[in-house]
């Protein structure tokens, strides 16, 4: 299918070509001409024969590409999962069930999306690329960084360049970026946060200079962020699927609504949920959960996304976003596809930090998404309560979520099954996941992690334990406004 700009300025492209390009011409997001319908009877029985099946006919519905190659393709991107499921339901009673998106190398909800991207840039670079090399440029508040180095690591004709927050990541996530091997990779600290860093990014990809020194270099400029449309696709997929698996169980009849709840930074996994959704999955509420950088919550209570406020460094480093760049993929649902009026909004958000929606549209966001947000003490509150109650360990991030479930809950009344989305391993988090547990400081992460394991019973992941031993190679930083001559230095170098 043919995706189109949400700035309307830029020509509608096949979506497998929008991969290689990340970012719209006219600094748009690429978004579906029309929804795909999904088809419910093929579902179920995909979801039988297991997760890759479903993946890749969600990927079909996106993507020219036969059966064949995507049917290999998944398999190929999920093998190295660390579950036979590769998506895991945890029922927790009560209607809730909590669905596992970390088996993955990286251990975060990242790789569902960046195992397969790409396999799918090395099939556009193919049918659409020219004589250039991809180079694919990164911003992470974390986890999309290691994802994104894991999954380009050595696939030919690519190479990929991260930029972290300097002091924004936990320890674990920093040391499995800093240690990363492969002959394509590089990686950089960026001295400010995640905005600074996404912004930066942001402007190199609209940098006409920059664009034709990287072109002169042999390369053209991709993205492996969620803006990416081949990060948006695989993610529609864990939705359905556990969807289907819950109609399997008995949980619900086919047919039924079931919330989820998805621990929100820059809206690409929720965004998929809502993309589902369209699709014909019948999810009733998506509840966008967030910590205290709540700027999302007041968006859809109040109409006004308004990033001019105080920046948070929390215990769910992953969400510490002001701008959630996926935000304009719904802005442009929710005025009926009218590019000129996402220009202004975008527009106001560039230059003065804010925009408001109509009442109308803010009442339309309302029948599909409920939005709150917790502070850290309830967040650590969480994970505590989860774990004495139910036996059940979560990450951080998963419990932002959950408080905001059971705050939701509350509100609601009701107990229609729900999903609660868990986005990470908690030994990525393991001295603030120790400190809820048990209220003990451990500053070292390693310690933290071997006391975790011997309290709860879990295994520490292989990919946590070995950082330990790994050499850290990517020690540069930058500047904030000198992304480009990092990246320079990095090609210079490689
Ligand atoms: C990236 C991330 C999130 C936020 O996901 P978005 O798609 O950016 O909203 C939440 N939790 C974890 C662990 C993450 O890595």
């Amino acid at each position: 299918m043919n995706v189109t700009s949400t700035r309307g300025e830029a020509k509608q492209i096949p979506a497998l070509q929008a991969v290689l390009e990340g970012i719209a011409d006219d600094g748009g997001l690429f978004v579906p001409t029309a929804f795909p319908r999904l088809d419910t009877d093929a579902l179920r029985r995909d979801s039988e024969k297991g997760y890759p099946e479903v993946a890749a006919r969600i990927l079909a519905q996106f993507f020219e590409i036969d059966h064949a190659t995507l049917r290999s393709l998944t398999a190929e991107a999920y093998a190295a999962f660390d579950v036979p499921e590769i998506v895991p339901l945890r029922n927790l009673g009560g209607g809730a069930h909590v669905m596992e998106l970390f088996h993955g190398p990286t251990l975060a909800f990242k790789d569902m999306a960046l195992q397969v991207l790409p396999r799918l840039m090395s099939l556009a670079l193919e049918k659409y690329g020219g004589r250039e090399d991809a180079l694919v440029l990164t911003a992470t508040s974390g986890d999309t960084g290691k994802a994104a180095l894991e999954g380009f690591r050595d696939v030919p004709r690519t190479s990929v360049f991260v930029f972290y927050p300097l002091d924004g990541v936990a320890e674990m996530q920093r040391l499995q970026m800093t240690t990363q091997r492969g002959a394509n990779v590089g990686v950089c600290a960026v001295k400010g946060n995640f905005d600074d860093a996404q912004t930066g990014v942001k402007q190199l990809f609209m940098d006409k200079d920059f664009n034709a020194r990287i072109r002169r270099a042999g390369r053209f400029l991709s993205s492996a962020n969620s803006i990416n449309i081949g990060r948006l696709v695989p993610q529609i997929a864990y939705y359905c699927h556990s969807y289907a698996r819950l109609v399997a169980a008995g949980e619900i009849s086919c047919g039924d609504g079931v919330d989820f709840v998805v621990p929100t930074g820059n809206f690409g996994n929720i965004l998929a949920g809502h993309y589902a959704r369209e699709m014909g999955l019948p999810v009733r509420k998506l509840v966008c959960a967030s910590n205290s950088n709540n700027v999302l919550t007041d968006f859809f209570n109040r109409g006004e996304y308004d990033a001019r406020r105080e920046f948070f460094k929390t215990m769910s480093p992953s969400m510490d976003i002001l701008v959630s760049s996926n935000l304009e993929r719904l802005l442009y649902e929710i005025c009926d596809r009218d590019c000129a009026v996402v220009r202004k909004w975008m527009g106001a958000l560039a230059e003065k930090g804010c925009y408001d929606i109509p009442a109308a549209a803010r009442e339309r966001l309302a029948e599909g998404f409920y939005a709150d947000f917790c502070p850290d003490a309830e967040t650590a509150a969480a994970i505590r309560k989860t774990f004495e109650e139910k036996k059940y360990l979560m990450d951080p991030h998963t419990a932002v979520a959950m408080a905001v479930y059971e705050k939701y809950r509350a509100r609601v009344g009701d107990a229609a099954p729900a999903v609660i989305v868990s986005t990470a391993s908690p030994y990525k988090f393991t001295p603030d996941v120790w400190r809820a547990l048990t209220g003990e400081t451990v500053a070292d992460a390693f310690e933290a992690a071997a006391r975790l394991s011997a309290f709860t019973g879990t295994a520490i992941p292989p990919g946590i334990g070995e950082l330990r031993e790994l050499p850290e190679i990517h020690g540069a930083a930058t500047e904030k406004d000198d992304l480009g001559g990092a990246v320079m230095n990095f090609l210079a170098g490689s």
